[in-house]
């Protein structure tokens, strides 16, 4: 049976994807989402099939997804979540918005919980 390790991309293809990812992070001004944004992108990465819990690294592209998800030009390799384009440094959400994230992520967890 194989382990978690064996399951991620190669080496290279991480590498590759790492280095990629964060060169565009770089050149358009090392901008990072808003702690709400983030933590939508984490929900998103925990409730995918491509997780690897135990390291919280993509199945896909093999990032680090404490990372990864923090950067605003990064995206999901399964468009799960995309890039956020031309955000302002501080970004501020008003509470509309906050309620609405916070809403879909509380039922999201309730229906998780209720499927255990
Ligand atoms: S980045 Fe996308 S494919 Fe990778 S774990 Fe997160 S949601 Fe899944």
């Amino acid at each position: 049976m194989a382990n978690e390790e064996n399951l991620y991309p190669s080496i290279l293809k991480m590498v590759k994807s790492f280095t990629k990812d964060l060169s565009k992070y770089i050149k358009e001004g090392a901008k990072n989402v808003t702690a709400m944004e983030y933590a939508v992108r984490l929900d998103t990465c925990n409730a995918c099939e491509f997780l690897k819990k135990a390291s919280m690294r993509c199945g896909k592209c093999g990032c680090l997804l404490e990372h990864k998800a923090k950067w605003s030009t990064a995206d999901c390799p399964e468009n799960k979540w995309p890039a956020q384009k031309g955000i302002p440094k501080k970004e501020v959400l008003d509470r509309e918005t906050r309620n609405k994230l916070a809403d879909e992520r509380d039922a999201k967890r309730r229906a998780e919980n209720a499927k255990k």
